[in-house]
């Protein structure tokens, strides 16, 4: 995406260009490549009402760039004394949260935004670590990511359910999303496919909505805007990263393939599941609440008795209940 030539002239302003966007394919500068993102952002957010003014959103934050390039633009447009930020320690080996989100971190303190830290150890008496240890000594075929994806979320909603914040906010991209869409479709499961969407029904009152305020930004351009930020951050592949499940592997190699040949396909293919998802949101939003796991009290699936948190417990042989508890200090830095 970063230009090599010199001598090219921003397509807006005619200043030396720095970026060529291969979706739109123009040539940008600097500064308005960055307008061009904070304003995509914007629209985004406004078009599915994500968050309004007075809204108090919890983020997401895992360290690397996408969530320092979500900060950024959130800082732009909406109030950083209505953000609190969390940061989950999964525990993973040579692998730390804490180490990698030092900036995390120096910019809470600095904007005065709470930073709300929670380990897995804590949420459900495992580290990730442990859980897939757990599990392959058992010989479950359930891939780490799978536990990790559904005790994060599960972490982020409750704790923004009990802290009173409005939404959570996470840094995923468009080819997050793009590759997520299409496994949904895929499956046939339409149901998750409109309750992950952000103009979905919220089927249970004990869901805090989340939204993904990047979702039309491109993961090159997310990387392209931390580095003309001068974010210079080492980021570290998850040692897990092999084991992702094999649709969404396949899919998201697929799809970069796809990207590479025909620039713009997965903005137009996410922007048709938009339209998709809005003809569909009357049928689901009648749907009744979601049941709630007689274990631990989260919603579940319809017909389900338990949450698949719990699931993945039990057939670990865990007893402990998720949940924050009062002895769960939340570290909390100002
Ligand atoms: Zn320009
Ligand atoms: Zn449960």
């Amino acid at each position: 995406m970063l230009l090599q030539k010199s001598g090219v002239r921003c397509s807006e302003c005619g200043k030396e260009a720095v970026v060529f966007q291969r979706h739109t394919g123009r040539a940008l500068c600097r500064e308005c490549f960055i307008n061009d993102v904070v304003s995509r952002v914007r629209n985004e957010v406004n078009r599915f009402s994500m968050f309004g003014a007075k809204d108090n959103v919890l983020v997401g934050v895992s360290g690397g760039k996408d969530s320092y390039v979500l900060i950024d633009v959130l800082f732009k447009i909406h109030d950083p004394g209505r953000m609190g930020f969390v940061l989950i320690e999964e525990g993973i080996p040579d692998y730390g949260r804490l180490e990698q989100a030092g900036w995390v971190k120096e910019l809470a303190k600095d904007s005065g935004v709470d930073l709300y830290v929670i380990s897995f150890k804590e949420y459900v008496g495992y580290s990730l670590k442990e859980l897939v240890d757990l599990s392959r000594r058992r010989g479950l075929k359930v891939s780490p990511c799978t536990y990790c994806g559904i005790t994060r979320r599960r972490i982020m909603n409750q704790l923004a359910r009990e802290l009173g914040f409005r939404r959570v906010l996470t840094a995923h991209t468009l080819d997050d999303e793009a590759q997520t869409a299409l496994m949904n479709i895929l499956r046939g499961d339409l149901l998750r496919l409109v309750q992950g969407h952000p103009a979905g029904p919220l089927l249970s009152p004990l869901f805090v909505r989340r939204v993904k305020p990047l979702r039309k930004v491109y993961e090159v351009e997310v990387a392209t805007y931390a580095y003309l930020k001068g974010f210079v951050f080492q980021e570290r592949e998850c040692p897990y990263i092999q084991e992702m499940p094999s649709l969404r592997a396949q899919l998201r190699k697929y799809l970069y393939r796809l990207e590479m040949e025909a620039p713009g396909s997965l903005l137009r293919f996410l922007e048709r599941v938009d339209e998709l998802v809005h003809g569909l949101i009357p049928k689901y939003s009648s749907l009744p609440e979601l049941p709630r796991c007689v274990r631990c009290g989260e919603p579940t699936a319809y017909g389900r008795k338990y949450c698949k948190l719990c699931e993945l417990l039990m057939e670990l042989g865990i007893n402990k209940v998720p949940g924050l508890r009062e002895e769960f200090t939340l570290k909390h830095t100002q």
